[in-house]
């Protein structure tokens, strides 16, 4: 999202790897867009040719920092003090760059508002990094909740034939969220694809039973990918169950009159999942 931005003042972005994964307790939305405005800062208040260095750090044993690091001009101590407050752009109301101030005030209000603690650290002629740290998970898995009676005691009747599900989804927790309850349930076998355009491929090559989708994806949207399966006459039969995020009644209403089987909404409901997947099941292979 934020490279093109970059292309114009020819920087370089660098970005942490994640091997191994660093888990955080964070309202995944909230986290993007504190991402987004300091990553939209530090390209801003960059110089032409420099680096936007992208840290991820465990801290300390319970804690983890991400880290914005920019090659501008940095910032004197006095303006260091007021950065995060309301409207306040540091002498840069002239400098032609657009922006309002909030985006820190209310980057600080979230990390806060999430237990964390946001800093910076400027040197004027090196650059600023921005930082803020947010309390260490453990791998998101069934261990960490109670796992519902209808996934804990489900069984195959004996004879049962195999079904495959097929989940479309780009976040990895949810993925292996819903590995993990797939399998416990002998009956069923687990799909996955990342994309949509990877979803559809699976279903046309797999044609599993049932497909579960996420819309918001990164290249074509949970909808198109609904629309591409329900126009080849390979897949149209598939029921296809959302699972999304966008939660309003209007995105439901419009889910729903796009030919999803039923719209469920994230955070994913263990028990609500499984029985739309059984009764999706029930409904296309008695
Ligand atoms: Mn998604």
């Amino acid at each position: 999202m934020v490279e093109q931005n970059g292309h114009k003042l020819a920087l370089k972005l660098v970005f942490p790897s994640f091997d191994p994964a660093h888990f955080i307790l964070a309202d995944r939305i909230r986290l993007k867009q504190i991402l987004l405005n300091l990553l939209s800062n530090a390209i801003k208040y960059n110089q032409m040719g420099g680096t936007v260095t992208v840290a991820c750090t465990r801290t300390g044993l319970d804690r983890t920092r991400i880290s914005v690091a920019d090659t501008g001009p940095g910032l004197l101590p006095e303006k260091l003090a007021q950065l995060f407050q309301h409207f306040n752009r540091l002498g840069q109301e002239n400098s032609g760059v657009e922006g309002t101030g909030l985006g820190l005030v209310v980057s600080k209000l979230l990390v806060e508002l999430m237990g964390g603690v946001i800093g910076v650290a400027s040197t004027v002629g090196v650059g600023t990094v921005f930082w803020f740290e947010l309390a260490s998970a453990a791998a998101p898995g069934l261990t960490d909740e109670p796992i519902p009676p209808a996934v804990a005691q489900a069984s195959a009747a004996p004879g049962a034939p195999l079904r495959t599900v097929l989940y479309v989804e780009d976040n990895t927790a949810n993925l292996e969220l819903v590995r993990q309850m797939i399998a416990r349930r002998p009956d069923l076998r687990l799909l996955s694809a990342l994309t949509g355009n990877q979803g559809v491929e699976t279903a046309r090559e797999s044609l599993p039973d049932v497909i579960l989708m996420d819309i918001n994806l990164p290249d074509i949207s949970g909808l198109e990918a609904l629309r591409i399966l329900r126009n080849d006459p390979a897949t149209a039969h598939i029921p296809v169950l959302a699972l999304s995020a966008n939660a309003m009644p209007d995105d439901i209403k419009a889910g729903r009159s796009a030919g999803f089987f039923s719209y469920l909404t994230k955070p994913i409901k263990l028990n609500e999942v499984m029985e739309a997947i059984a009764v999706a099941l029930a409904k296309v292979n008695p």
